[in-house]
C-alpha cells in the first residue's frame, strides 16, 4: 500500500549544487551582514596579515561570523565555532570553512583597534541610507557587568588581612615540607634527598604577588577597592544596585536610534563623557559641524558648569542637560535650594563685588581659589551675622556665613531657564525614548548583560562590536522595510559606500 505523502529522500544528490545562502530567505540577516561587511574598506584589518607562514582566515570572513556571533547571542568563541557546524547562516557567512575557537578568539582579540574605524565606516554608511537625521542626538549610559566576581573585589584592609593568610598559609606549607625533608634526611642521608616544593606553595605565591600588585595599583591610582580577576572595572552604581563593572557610553541619533558615538569607561560618573561623546559624533559624522543648532540632551549624570562652558564653543549644538539639582526638584524631592537661606537667594551687586543677603546684610569677596576637582571659585563672608535672628537657620559655623561661588555657575542657571520653556521640556522628554531603547536592544534583545573580555581596552572593543551590530540591525530593519513594499534595494549599500 502506498503513503498518501509527499516524495522524501534526503539523501539525494542535487544535479546543480545550491549556494549555501540560498536556504536563508531574503532579507535574512546574515545576508544583510555579509553586504555592509562586502562595502567595507576592511584595509587596516588586511595590513595585519602575515605574508609568510599558513594562509590566514580571510579578515572578511572573521568579521561577518564575529559580527554574526554578537548579534545572535553567540558571544564566546566556542559557541561561535559550534554554530560553524551546523548553524546555515554561520556555514553561509564562513563560506563552509570552520576556524576554531582559538583562531577566532585570537581574531577578536588582535584586532580590537581596528573595531572603532569600523564603527565609524558603519555610522556613515547608516548616514548614507538616511537613517540618521542629525536633528536631536541623545546621550546616555547603563552599567555592563564585567567578566569579575563581586566577591574579589578588594578593598585595602581586605587585601591585608588576606596577604597575612597567606604569607601563614606559606610558613605552614614551608615548615611540612622542611619536617619532610629532615625525615628524609634520617633515612636517606642529607645529600640523597630532592628539594621537590609543594605545588600548592607556587599557587601560594602566585597569589601573593598578585595582592601586592592590587595593593600598588590601589595606592598609585588612589583606587578605594579592586576586582582581583578584573583589576579594571571598578564599583558602578545603577538604581540601587551595586555592581562590579563598566559603564557603556552611546550618543545615539533620534531619528532610528543609531549609535552614533559610545565608549566604555570605568569611572563612577558621566560627567567627563559629554565633551568626548559629542566630539567622537562630530568625528564620525562631520557634517554636524555645519548643521544649525543640533539639540543634544542628557541627563543630569552629564552636567557639570566646565561642560556647560566648553559646550558654548560649539556652536552646532543646542544643549538640554539638567544638572542634579533641577533634576531632582522636577521629581517633586526637596533638596537644599529649597532653603529661604540657599546662596541663589543672595543678590549680587556687581559694582561692589559683594551679595547682599536676605536679611539685606552685606557678604563681601575673600579670596579665589581652585577645589580638588579642578573648578574656580570665589569666597564671600559676612561678617555682621552675629545679631542676626537667622543665624542658626542660615549657616552652622558660629563664625557666621560664607558662600562659595563658582566660576560660570549663572550658565547652570540659564540651562535650568531654558529646561523650563514649554520649548524646552518638549525636547527634553524625548531624551527618553532615544537611546533608552537602545539599551533595551542590547541588553534584553541581543542578551549581553555581561562582558566577556576583561581589562578596560579589550571592554571597549566589545563595546563597539555591540554599537556596530546595534547599527547592522537598524540598516536590515530599513532594508526590510524596502522589501515590504517591494522597493528596489539591491544595490541600496553599493551606492551608498561609493
Ligand atoms: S546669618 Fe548672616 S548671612 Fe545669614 S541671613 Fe543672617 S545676616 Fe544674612
Amino acid at each position: 500500500m502506498s503513503l498518501n505523502v509527499r516524495n522524501y529522500n534526503n539523501k539525494e544528490m542535487l544535479l546543480f549544487p545550491a549556494c549555501i545562502g540560498d536556504y536563508l530567505p531574503k532579507g535574512h540577516f546574515a545576508k544583510v551582514i555579509d553586504d555592509v561587511v562586502e562595502h567595507l574598506d576592511l584595509n587596516c584589518l588586511y595590513k595585519k596579515v602575515s605574508s609568510v607562514g599558513n594562509p590566514s582566515y580571510h579578515p572578511k570572513m572573521m568579521l561577518k561570523i564575529l559580527f554574526y556571533g554578537y548579534a545572535t547571542s553567540a558571544f564566546s568563541s566556542r559557541k561561535i565555532a559550534k554554530e560553524l557546524e551546523t548553524d546555515v547562516a554561520f556555514i553561509f557567512l564562513a563560506g563552509m570553512q570552520k576556524p576554531d575557537f582559538r583562531t577566532i578568539s585570537d581574531f577578536r582579540k588582535n584586532n580590537a583597534e581596528e573595531l572603532p574605524k569600523l564603527f565609524v565606516q558603519i555610522v556613515r554608511l547608516c548616514e548614507k541610507l538616511g537613517l540618521v537625521g542629525l536633528g536631536h542626538i541623545s546621550l546616555d549610559s547603563t552599567v555592563i557587568k564585567a567578566n569579575a566576581s563581586k566577591d574579589k573585589t578588594y578593598d585595602e584592609e581586605r587585601l591585608i588581612l588576606e596577604g597575612q593568610a597567606i604569607n601563614k598559609k606559606i610558613k605552614e606549607l614551608l615548615d611540612s615540607a622542611q619536617a619532610i625533608d629532615d625525615e628524609e634526611d634520617k633515612i636517606f642521608g642529607p645529600d640523597l634527598r630532592g628539594d621537590e616544593i609543594p605545588e600548592e606553595l607556587h599557587s601560594q605565591e602566585k597569589r601573593l604577588e598578585k595582592i601586592k600588585e592590587a595593593k600598588k595599583k590601589l595606592k598609585e591610582e588612589s583606587l578605594k577597592a579592586l576586582n582581583l580577576t578584573d583589576p579594571d572595572a571598578t564599583f558602578q552604581k545603577q538604581k540601587s544596585q551595586i555592581t562590579t563593572g563598566y559603564r557603556a557610553e552611546v550618543a545615539v541619533d533620534g531619528k532610528e536610534q543609531v549609535i552614533v558615538a559610545c565608549d566604555c569607561i570605568n569611572e563612577a560618573n558621566d560627567t567627563k563623557q559629554l565633551i568626548p561623546l559629542i566630539e567622537q559624533t562630530a568625528h564620525n559624522l562631520p557634517e554636524i559641524s555645519e548643521r544649525e543648532k543640533v539639540k543634544v540632551s542628557a541627563d543630569s549624570g552629564f552636567s557639570s558648569i566646565r561642560n556647560l562652558k566648553e559646550l558654548e564653543s560649539k556652536i552646532y549644538i543646542d544643549a538640554y542637560i539638567p544638572d542634579v539639582k533641577y533634576q531632582a526638584q522636577q521629581r517633586g524631592n526637596l533638596t537644599d535650594e529649597d532653603s529661604p537661606f540657599h546662596k541663589k537667594h543672595f543678590v549680587y551687586n556687581s559694582e561692589k563685588d559683594a551679595y547682599l543677603c536676605p536679611n539685606h546684610r552685606e557678604l563681601t569677596f575673600g579670596y579665589r581659589y581652585i577645589d580638588e576637582r579642578g573648578r574656580k571659585l570665589s569666597r564671600y563672608s559676612c561678617h555682621q551675622c552675629q545679631d542676626c535672628k537667622y543665624l542658626s537657620r542660615c549657616t552652622k559655623s558660629p563664625k557666621g556665613r560664607t558662600i562659595k561661588v563658582f566660576d560660570n555657575v549663572n550658565l547652570i542657571y540659564a540651562m535650568r531657564q531654558k529646561l523650563n520653556t514649554a520649548h524646552g521640556k518638549r525636547i527634553y522628554s524625548k531624551r527618553k525614548v532615544i537611546p533608552e531603547p537602545v539599551f533595551g536592544n542590547i541588553k534584553h534583545n541581543l542578551r549581553f548583560r555581561e562582558f566577556l573580555l576583561r581589562g578596560l581596552k579589550k571592554v571597549r572593543a566589545e563595546f563597539t562590536l555591540m554599537a556596530i551590530v546595534h547599527n547592522i540591525k537598524k540598516i536590515a530593519k530599513y532594508l526590510r522595510k524596502l522589501l515590504l513594499f517591494k522597493l528596489p534595494r539591491e544595490d541600496l549599500i553599493p551606492l551608498a559606500v561609493a
